[in-house]
């Protein structure tokens, strides 16, 4: 598939010559030892630009530069305010600028720009969301002691200091400011590593945030590949590490940051459950269910990808689901037909390829899909795999592609436990007319976000993170200030 327009134009004008360089106290500049990597457009295999490998010394520079900016106190000298006043110019910026850095995720990550454009719309309302948080963080007074010793309680809540963010392929741009708006409105300094697949927002976000008027050295970007992560993980001068990415590396930051306990947050992945009961509307299930595991190609955390359907209604559910597959069409991300986009690189589209065939040897009935699309690009048809058992890999582990494992049940209550026989615990949905009933399950399934006919819903004010090993904490909502704050008591003697 062909992109039809030169992707090094889209970069340049949304990066200027700022692609190729590390934001370090307010800075572009290259990475110490002159290292770079390249940057793949997914629909078309081509490099659209390089940009620059952090080492460990421009992991220290930026660590210090954020440690700077917080102890002289840039950010926090500003009341809290004006600090609204500058989060709430970055959303205003990021909507002016939606088309290119729209385009440029798109660029970036394969999904098609209709898409990204939502996201950067989700992107923003997280800025204007947290500006209004700002100024509305506060403390308590309590009257403690004796009548014959006084005492005024006071509580404070200060930010938990220097903050690092890593984070995944996915939705960089989404991801990233669901950390840096809370972060930032609790009066942390920030230093932020991109995925290595894709970079290229991060730097954007970097160049708005300075144009915001957010000081020097508040927001550090660092981009470049795991050894990148690893130093920030287990850099001493870092606080607090929030990290979204897979399981298997989130046990690895947590391991990292025990040399100086820092405070740890994890989004991590997910293997979440779809329940639906005999009773829903199943033409209305079928789509919504395809669109809560498809969408974005399968590459997201909160993808439904394991369907419990009642025997009842499970092959006009199946196929229904294989139908609405069928019917995506999977294209560029400029082509204004295309729903869904390639996968992120050629190592995301073979892990694919690869649980497709180990289920189908493990006896899964690929209804749709099953196959990687001919020509340039990481492409792969959305797939419906039947009559799965709980015990093939494609139900066990997360996948990150366009793929659903279909299984049936006769009662709810061993749909449930199968539901809960996971090691994840971040969504999952339950599809029926029945309120009641939809709100039983809802309570029952061990996840941190459920949704009841609809999959995929959700909005900054909704808190959302993992129940089991799907993570620690919470983003979204006043849940994810938490994570940038620590109260400080202080104590007064009234009398003697
Ligand atoms: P990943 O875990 O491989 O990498 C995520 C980030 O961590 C990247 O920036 C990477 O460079 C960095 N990294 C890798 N090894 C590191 C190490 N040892 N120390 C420090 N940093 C390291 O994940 P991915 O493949 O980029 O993304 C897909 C995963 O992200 C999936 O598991 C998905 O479920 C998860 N995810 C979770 C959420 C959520 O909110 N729960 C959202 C999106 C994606």
């Amino acid at each position: 598939m062909s992109s039809g327009v030169a992707v090094e134009e889209v970069v340049r004008s949304v990066l200027g010559s700022d692609v190729g360089h590390l934001l370090i106290d307010g800075e572009w500049v290259p990475a110490a030892g002159g290292s770079t990597f390249e940057v793949i457009d997914p629909g078309t295999e081509e490099v659209v630009g390089r940009v620059a490998e952090a080492g460990a010394a421009d992991v220290d520079a930026a660590v210090a530069a954020a440690r700077r900016a917080f102890d002289e106190e840039r950010w926090l000298r500003l009341s809290s305010a004006q600090r609204g006043v500058v989060l709430w110019r970055v959303a205003d910026l990021l909507e002016a600028k939606s088309e290119e850095m729209a385009r440029l995720e798109s660029l970036d990550v394969g999904m098609p720009v209709s898409q990204a454009k939502l996201m950067v719309a989700e992107a923003v309302n997280q800025f204007r969301y947290y500006a209004g948080w700002a100024d509305k963080i506060q403390g308590t007074t309590v009257e403690i002691g004796t009548a014959e010793r006084r005492l005024q309680g006071a509580t404070y809540r200060e930010p938990v200091g220097v903050a690092a963010m890593i984070v995944p392929w996915n939705a960089p741009l989404i991801a990233m400011s669901m950390k840096l708006a809370p972060a930032l409105a609790a009066g942390c300094a920030c230093v932020l590593k991109p995925s290595e697949e894709a970079p290229l927002s991060a730097l954007a976000l970097g160049r708005i945030l300075l144009e915001a008027g957010v000081p020097a050295g508040v927001v550090n970007v660092v981009t470049g590949f795991r050894a990148t992560g690893a130093a920030l993980a287990e850099h001493l001068g870092i606080d607090k590490i929030s990290f979204t990415g897979s399981t298997e590396v989130g046990r690895k930051i947590v391991a990292a940051a025990t040399g100086n306990l820092k405070k740890v947050s994890l989004e991590l992945g997910g293997k979440s459950p779809v329940i639906v009961l005999p009773d829903a509307d199943i033409a209305a299930a079928a789509a919504g269910i395809a669109i809560g595991v498809f969408w974005n190609s399968g590459q997201i955390c909160t993808s439904g990808t394991r369907l419990f359907a009642h025997a009842d209604v499970y092959d006009e559910l199946v196929e229904g689901i294989a139908e609405q597959g069928r019917s995506m069409k999977v294209g560029y991300g400029t082509d204004p037909d295309a729903l869904l986009g390639p996968l992120v690189s050629q190592r995301q589209l073979d892990r694919v390829a690869g649980y497709v065939e180990d289920g189908r040897a493990a006896g899964a009935r690929v209804v749709s899909g099953g196959k990687r699309l001919a020509g340039r690009g990481f492409y792969y048809a959305p797939t419906v795999m039947a009559d799965a058992t709980a015990d093939m890999r494609i139900v066990r582990e997360e996948i990150f592609g366009p793929v659903i494992a279909a299984m049936s049940f006769t009662d709810v209550d061993a749909a449930i436990a199968s539901a809960n026989d996971t090691e994840y615990g971040l969504a999952g949905s339950v599809w029926t007319r029945d309120v009641s009933l939809a709100h039983r399950v809802a309570r029952r399934l061990r996840g941190g976000r459920i949704g009841v006919n609809i999959h995929r819903a959700g909005g900054v004010q909704m808190p959302v993170g993992g129940f089991k090993q799907s993570g620690w904490g919470r983003e979204n909502g006043p849940d994810a200030l938490e994570g940038y704050l620590e109260t400080k008591s202080v104590v007064t003697l009234l009398d003697r």
